[in-house]
């Protein structure tokens, strides 16, 4: 039978333990598989549409200026510099550019070193679920044991069962919002819930905030701003989605001075810096792109949402529209009986969309078994595209 990628975890002999308890990216598997059957790609969230002008020309000039060596470890001042900036005209959050901020190789790796940095091996990582598949991983490469939490029913958070997942173990809560897969943007009530269980146990919120700029309903809110919460919050976010340039691998961690100078040191063995031209790029897009840029950005991810959402529930997906971030999850259940991997297969190979099996996003895969995610950070020409194929369900 083909595979996306061969998902059950694997334990070779000659390799490391650390590495027996997850298996390979999914979604970076069913890019694959798309590109294999020319499917259109609904998998993996990265835009294939341009960057702004104003980051690719400023790229390039630092190229031409001989900007090619290492950056200073933790980021480029200037970079630093725009990202304080941006932290208090968008959150009013004070963050010292030279002891809070450290320039990361994408929020990926952003991720990993805070992770690396914070969490002992034994520790316990509250991890809400369904979630971006790499808090797991993270959370193992660093010997601590994730504990999954369910949202309700309806995607919020259950607040009861979360302070029941907390204990003396707990080091730290990821945080999500705006939310992959789900779409949510959590609301006060929910974010203070997390932040007061933080600050009863002591507490870190590693808080994923890569959508910061892509909502549609309620407010993004960072969890940095909530009373109480700057000396625990760990802000990971980064210039992947909100400048349309996920292939750059530009991404950065606010943390507390403490904090900050752990975090970099895992930074600086892992990768030594964030690639140098493109920070100057990233520097001139928070500098100079204001309010309409940010506009743009959500009124044309309003309208994508739209084509999808209405492609979906025309070929009988059930779904309702995120309110943030730029994927649906989507129950299959009244087009297909297939369990969501072979689903997921079977929609790219014969219908010619690829999506994310929706088990990839659960500790327990028959959790997601109706479900499938499909991106919609795409042209409108090409989500049209996929609305046509899609339309033959
Ligand atoms: N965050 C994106 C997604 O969920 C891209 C993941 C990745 O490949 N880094 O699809």
């Amino acid at each position: 039978m083909e595979t996306a990628d061969e998902s059950a975890p694997t334990a070779p002999p000659g390799t490391a333990r650390r590495t027996h308890g997850f298996t390979e990216s999914v979604i970076r598997g069913m890019t694959r598989l798309a590109r294999k059957h020319g499917a259109v790609n609904l998998a993996q969230g990265f835009p294939d549409f341009p960057a702004p002008d104003l980051i690719k020309r400023e790229g390039q000039r630092a190229i031409a200026d001989g900007i090619n060596q290492y950056a200073i470890t933790w980021g480029s001042d200037r970079l630093r510099e725009a990202i304080a900036e941006h932290q208090d005209e968008h959150y009013g959050l004070d963050v010292d550019p030279d002891r809070e901020i450290t320039v990361a190789c994408g929020a990926t790796e952003a991720m990993a070193s805070t992770f690396l940095a914070l969490v002992n091996p034994g520790d316990e990582v509250v991890i809400l679920e369904p979630f971006y598949e790499n808090y797991g991983p993270d959370a193992e490469l660093c010997g601590a044991e994730p504990v999954f939490v369910p949202l309700a029913e309806d995607r919020t958070i259950d607040l009861e069962r979360l302070e029941r997942a907390f204990g003396d173990q707990t080091r730290a809560v990821v945080l999500n919002t705006p939310n992959n897969p789900t779409g949510r943007v959590f609301d006060r009530r929910e974010m203070e819930g997390v932040a007061e269980l933080c600050r009863r146990h002591d507490a870190y919120v590693f808080t994923d905030e890569i959508y910061e700029h892509i909502w549609y309903e309620g407010e993004h809110r960072s969890m940095a701003s909530l009373p109480g919460m700057r000396d625990r919050t760990v802000t990971v976010s980064g210039a992947s989605k909100t400048f349309s340039i996920t292939g750059w691998r530009i991404g950065w961690i606010v943390a507390p001075p403490e904090a900050t100078d752990a975090i970099r040191k895992v930074h600086d063995f892992l990768t030594v810096g964030a690639p140098a031209p493109l920070q100057e790029g990233v520097a001139a897009g928070l500098e100079e792109l204001g309010a309409d840029y940010y506009e743009r950005l959500e009124a044309d991810y309003r309208r994508r949402r739209e084509i999808l959402h209405e492609a979906l529930t025309a070929a009988g997906f059930r779904c309702s529209r995120p309110e943030g971030a730029y994927y649906v999850l989507a129950d299959f259940s009244g087009v297909s009986d297939l369990p969501d991997d072979e689903f997921a297969r079977w929609l790219t190979r014969e219908v010619g969309v690829a999506p994310v099996p929706g088990s990839s996003f659960f500790s327990d895969p028959e959790r997601g078994r109706d479900l499938v995610r499909f991106a919609f950070c795409k042209t409108e020409e090409t989500l049209e595209k996929a609305a046509g194929r899609l339309a033959s369900l």
